[in-house]
């Protein structure tokens, strides 16, 4: 299953938010987080309209307590496409930020990791100490966890990139 890729340096604390910055977020990870079975992708219908994108990056955090909104959410919405899940986003610039379980005995959460600050994706403005130079992108997406609904994928497009590839194909969830 799993190859054993190294994920690069891994994070403490990283800090997201939605484009216009009305909705920012902390997520704290514990020390014995996986950061590969955490990090999946997905093709499915609702997730390539939601986030207007062929597929969905998205890291899983738990328990859902280690997520945290640090701005106030007055542009929060909750969109749910199904009983399973809502996908908060910001009523300002429309941006989503993840996947929440709606159902009981689920304790965690999905950010979309493109909502991720570039520092810590890319290290962007990053002083090689508290954020390495190159960021913890790798940690958050790596192909290395479930990549869900391939059987939605896009012959010639998303069939053949190597982070859809790299680990368990699931035709569905
Ligand atoms: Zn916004
Ligand atoms: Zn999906």
């Amino acid at each position: 299953m799993s190859q054993n890729l190294n994920v690069g340096p891994t994070p403490k604390t990283i800090e997201g938010g939605c484009l216009c910055g009305a909705l920012r977020y902390r997520a704290d990870f514990p020390p014995d987080h996986d950061w590969a079975d955490n990090s999946s992708t997905c093709q499915c219908t609702q997730c390539r309209k939601n986030l207007s994108s062929l597929f969905l990056a998205c890291h899983r955090i738990k328990p859902a307590s280690c997520f945290q909104w640090t701005t106030d959410t007055s542009t929060l919405k909750h969109y749910r496409a199904s009983k399973l899940a809502s996908r908060p986003f910001c009523i300002e610039c429309g941006s989503t930020i993840g996947y929440f379980p709606a159902v009981e005995g689920y304790d965690y959460v999905c950010i979309a990791v493109g909502t991720v600050d570039a520092l810590y994706l890319f290290g962007e403005g990053a002083d090689g100490v508290v954020v390495p130079k190159e960021g913890f992108g790798r940690a958050l997406v790596n192909g290395l966890g479930p990549n869900l609904w391939c059987k939605n994928e896009i012959k010639g497009v998303t069939d053949n990139i190597p982070l859809l590839n790299r680990s368990e194909r699931l035709q569905e969830e």
